[in-house]
């Protein structure tokens, strides 16, 4: 078996809980905005999540753009409560809802710790699909920004799943695929590119923590 040399880490539910931030900060938007009067959290968060399934779905078509994607979920599910929201507040509405869920980041130690401890003996670096504003924000407050290089999608000019998003890192590092790692929550977006890139594979299904003692001892499974 060749050896791992490189470790490329997802950001987004691979180092941290995203969605556990992004259930809280709906949360509190929720009843921030007052929208308790009209029906409640779960019911609104059901068509919520329905719309953003669909909406996802446009996106990934490339039928809207993110930035659509974002204020159309919130003026769709409103109507169906015959609230009247404008495209424009949806995109305030978004930008609240984001402080929210970056005011839910903080480092998490030993994460940190265990990079550190990684680093030792292997190349780190992370590549995360999404805007460069937001997800420096995030590796900023989780406190990652100087434990390895971070290659953010609109940076680079290319999101995972497409291959040449891992293509770029591997060679602005000169990684070998055999020699590369790639750890990730997401089947479509970094485990199944990864293994079609003859890389070998780490699927974060448990939490992060044992996640990296267990690669740390090298008992991980590819
Ligand atoms: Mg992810």
């Amino acid at each position: 078996m060749t050896e791992v040399k490189h470790i490329i880490f997802d950001l987004d539910n691979t180092l941290f809980d995203f969605n556990a931030c992004w259930e809280k900060a709906h949360r509190q938007i929720f009843f921030e905005r007052g929208f308790d009067q009209f029906t409640t959290y779960d019911g609104f968060m059901t068509i919520y999540r329905k719309i953003d399934a669909l909406l996802w779905e446009k996106l990934l078509a490339k039928q809207i753009t993110l930035a659509d994607l974002r204020r159309q979920r919130i003026s769709l599910t409103l109507q169906t409560f015959n609230l009247d929201f404008t495209l424009l507040e949806g995109d305030a509405f978004y930008q609240d809802f984001f402080q929210l869920l970056l005011a839910e980041l903080q480092p998490n130690q030993q994460v940190i710790d265990g990079l550190k401890e990684l680093k030792v003996d292997y190349d780190l670096v992370i590549l995360t699909n999404g805007l460069i504003e937001e997800q420096q924000a995030k590796v900023e407050l989780l406190g990652l920004t100087d434990i390895c290089p971070i290659y953010i999608s609109e940076a680079i000019g290319y999101e995972k799943p497409d291959l040449q998003a891992f293509e770029h890192v591997m060679s602005a590092n000169q990684f070998q695929p055999e020699q590369t790692l790639m750890v990730g929550d997401s089947l479509t977006n970094d485990i199944e590119p990864a293994e079609m890139l003859k890389m070998k594979t780490y699927h974060v299904t448990d939490d992060i923590i044992s996640c990296l003692e267990k690669i740390q001892q090298g008992t991980f499974i590819t």
